[in-house]
């Protein structure tokens, strides 16, 4: 199928870009890298007046390290944060997270902004994003806000944005000594959005856990945090019974959907799988 006819605008300044969100109000929609909204204008579940192609924004595909900390640009291709040096360096989950995002080729196109303004409840970087404490820079006509990454995702596809903002940027604040990062995913297929898949990052001295933070995500609307099982794990050492606690507090923590890819049992059950697999990475003796 072809999109229903829409105008095309290529802004080249923020302040272009805001005209253009006040003229169209809810008949204008941002385009980045496209990966998600092509299709869902070649499906017509999407049929906007108009398209405001932010892609020729300047200085939003930048990725700096600032004393807040890293902070990543809305443009960022996703395979631009995969071979960064600086995001292995300063926000390793990411780059671990970032190579389950689709294929290659989506990859290619798709942005971070993106991926946190469509808020796919199965998408890895919001996840990631929670995990790491990161703030989401919102812009609009005459300034900017800061949202938490756990208050930015409201629900399925649903975030703190308002008409007439846009995603310009997130801070990846510095992350203290001693944290370790895991990510994994289980999907069908390599390239499938997750069934269920886990961001996670703890305090590991002499391999007990001190503290963790757990997100899942494709097991709820927003990407949830596992406090329950953070605090299980709090404190211990990942024996066996420490992560049978963890897994019947992760069990307390979710209430996942169910659809047509996995009953909320399967998706239970992954997330414990998850657990198991993430903990023992992330507590294993390191030279
Ligand atoms: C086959 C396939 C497999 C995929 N697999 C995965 C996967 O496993 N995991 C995953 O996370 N994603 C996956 N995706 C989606 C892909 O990662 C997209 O890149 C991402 O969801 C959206 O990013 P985008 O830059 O392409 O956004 P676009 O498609 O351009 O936009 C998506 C939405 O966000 C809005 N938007 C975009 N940028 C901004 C901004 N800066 N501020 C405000 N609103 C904005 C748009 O208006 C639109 O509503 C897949 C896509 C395909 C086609």
């Amino acid at each position: 199928m072809k999109p229903a006819p829409f105008e095309y605008h290529r802004p080249t300044s923020l302040a272009e870009t805001f005209d253009l969100l006040d003229r169209y109000g809810d008949d204008g929609r941002i385009l980045a890298g496209g990966q998600s909204l092509v299709p869902a204008l070649n499906l017509r579940l999407a049929s906007p007046r108009a398209i405001i192609d932010i892609n020729r924004l300047p200085e939003l595909d930048a990725i700096r390290e600032t004393s807040d900390g890293l902070v990543i640009g809305a443009l960022v291709r996703h395979d631009a944060l995969e071979h960064s040096a600086l995001v292995r360096e300063r926000a390793p989950l990411i780059a671990a997270a970032v190579v389950h995002v689709g294929h290659s080729a989506i990859r290619a196109r798709g942005t971070l902004g993106g991926s946190l303004a469509l808020a796919d409840p199965a998408a890895e970087l919001p996840a990631c994003a929670v995990a790491l404490d990161a703030t989401i820079r919102v812009s609009r006509r005459g300034g900017a806000r800061d949202i938490t990454a756990g208050e930015f995702f409201r629900g399925v596809y649903t975030t703190a944005l308002t008409p007439g903002e846009i995603v310009t940027a997130i801070t990846v604040p510095a992350v203290a000594p001693g944290w370790r990062w895991a990510f994994d995913e289980l999907a069908r297929r390599h390239g499938d959005f997750a069934l269920a898949g886990l961001a996670a990052g703890a305090r590991v001295e002499s391999g007990a856990i001190v503290e963790a933070r757990l997100v899942l995500f494709g097991v709820g609307g927003t990407p949830v945090r596992a406090r329950g099982a953070e605090s299980a794990l709090a404190g211990r050492r990942p024996a066996a019974a420490v992560l049978t606690a963890a897994g019947a507090a992760l069990d307390r923590d979710l209430d996942p959907p169910g659809d047509i890819h996995g009953s909320p049992a399967l998706r239970r059950h992954l997330a414990g799988v998850l657990l198991a697999r993430v903990v023992r990475r992330l507590t294993e003796e390191r030279p």
